[in-house]
């Protein structure tokens, strides 16, 4: 047995002292503090921050889609099912924007599906093209109660992200599809028999806009197909005219 002296002593020196079970405790100015024990260290889980809003015009693809369901702009985040990003090419030469979804696409989180839908696909046939060859996207991103019209407040807010989608796609051309999606686009307030048969422009780069009915009313109108026909000759004759000024550098 050493004693509290010989102890320091020999630790000093480096000798391991074993000391027994049952020896007594040893004098306080020997025993050497617990080191304290850290706090627990908290790791941040880390949070999936949506692009802000107001940066949309620098938002790529996925940011874009990311900042539009994460919206809550406008009134309309509160009913959503989900968001109706758009769908389709993203490279495409033909884009078709059409008004705000339904309580269908609401549900499917993809605009102009139903029967308004598969007309406007057979519409895209027409043109020679398939659905997945264009891009499709509504000017509004989240369904309007009871299918009212859109209000300016909401078209206001919801316009950053198509003004995006339309400069990543780039199209050749753009069809507004029915009055209230071209009146939108075209910051007017011109009945839509005014709007068709003439070149409109759209957006920064002054996109080359087309108007035609909305496929919804032409299953409530049957008689009104054959000009939304015209519609679709006069803009596949002037989508070959872009495409060729854009060949010798007319466009870019
Ligand atoms: S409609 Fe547009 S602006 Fe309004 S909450 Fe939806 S995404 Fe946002």
């Amino acid at each position: 047995m050493v004693d509290a002296r010989q102890f320091a002593y020999l630790q000093a020196l480096g000798v391991d002292v074993y000391v027994p079970r049952s020896a007594p405790p040893l004098p306080a100015e020997l025993v050497v503090a617990a080191a304290p024990t850290p706090p627990p260290v908290v790791v941040a889980r880390s949070v999936e921050v949506a692009p802000h809003p107001d940066n949309a015009a620098n938002l790529d693809w996925d940011e874009l889609r990311a900042a539009v369901a994460a919206c809550h702009l406008c009134d309309l985040h509160a009913r959503r099912t989900q968001t109706v990003f758009g769908v389709g090419n993203r490279q495409a030469r033909w884009m078709f924007i059409g008004e705000a979804p339904g309580a269908e696409e609401d549900r499917q989180g993809e605009p102009f599906v139903g029967r308004a839908g598969q007309l406007l696909t057979s519409m895209i046939r027409a043109l020679g093209l398939r659905r997945e060859d264009v891009f499709i996207a509504n000017v509004l991103k989240c369904r309007p109660p009871d299918n009212r019209d859109p209000k300016p407040s909401e078209t206001a807010s919801c316009r950053r992200y198509l003004e995006r989608q339309v400069a990543l796609v780039n199209p050749t051309l753009v069809i507004a599809v029915g009055r209230i999606a071209a009146q939108n686009l075209l910051a007017t307030e011109t009945p839509i028999a005014k709007l068709r048969g003439k070149v409109h422009s759209f957006g920064a780069q002054a996109w080359p806009v087309v108007v035609t009915y909305h496929p919804a009313y032409l299953l409530r109108s049957p008689g009104e197909k054959r000009k939304s026909w015209q519609d679709l000759l006069h803009a596949r004759q002037l989508f070959g005219r872009l495409e060729q000024e854009s060949a010798s550098g007319g466009r870019a």
